[in-house]
């Protein structure tokens, strides 16, 4: 990520999307800045344990590439694909793996990285589900939290940002499938 990268649209700029208006809610400079602490308290935990990080798709891929390359220890990637909301901006606590694992976790050091931890659903089922297969290790790396929706208790290891509730675009996230590009978190206002 750099400088240069372009401001947020004032508008909506996708053809036949209605117009939504974005305010930016965590500048680019501020995720920077969380990202590399983020980063080196991962290194300070996990160095010579040779991590299998979990990055879970589609939100979570630029905060997970710019995460990783920060750690300089041996580390694998693998990546899920979740999906409990489809087109609307509220959870429906289903719960979907539309892609798997591919490397196995039993025994290893694993690191869960999202990028929302909302109602804390999604996490907490996938946790379990990792749980399930035996990790020597297991902890939970989260960009943005929003403590004030959670309705499970699950315990998040790492946490970049607090925020409001209040839906978010950018870095990464969506809204139906728009606005991932966008170098700052924004707030839709409708
Ligand atoms: P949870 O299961 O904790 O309610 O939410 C899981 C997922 O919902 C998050 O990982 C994220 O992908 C999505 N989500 C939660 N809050 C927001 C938001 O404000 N904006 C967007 N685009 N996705 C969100
Ligand atoms: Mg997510």
């Amino acid at each position: 990520m750099t400088d240069d990268c372009p401001p947020p649209p004032a508008d909506s700029p996708a053809a036949g999307a209605a117009p939504q208006r974005l305010r930016v809610l965590i500048e680019r400079q501020t995720l920077a800045r969380e990202v590399r602490r983020l980063a080196q308290e991962i290194t300070r935990d996990y160095q010579g344990r040779y991590p299998l990080i979990i990055g879970i798709l589609k939100g979570s891929f630029v905060f997970l590439a710019d995460l990783i390359r920060y750690l300089d220890f041996p580390v694998t990637i693998d990546l899920v694909r979740l999906s409990s909301y489809g087109s609307q901006t509220v959870s429906s606590g289903q719960v979907k793996m539309l892609h798997g694992l591919e490397v196995p976790v039993r025994d290893r050091h694993v690191l869960i990285v999202d990028d929302i931890v909302d109602t804390g659903l999604s996490l907490s089922h996938f946790a379990d589900y990792v749980r399930q297969r035996e990790p020597a290790t297991l902890k939970i790396c989260t960009l943005l939290d929003k403590p004030s929706r959670r309705q499970v208790d699950i315990h998040v290891d790492y946490v970049g940002i607090a925020i409001p509730d209040q839906f978010v675009v950018g870095y990464g996230i969506d809204c139906d499938e728009q606005y991932r590009n966008l170098c700052d978190v924004c707030v839709v206002e409708e």
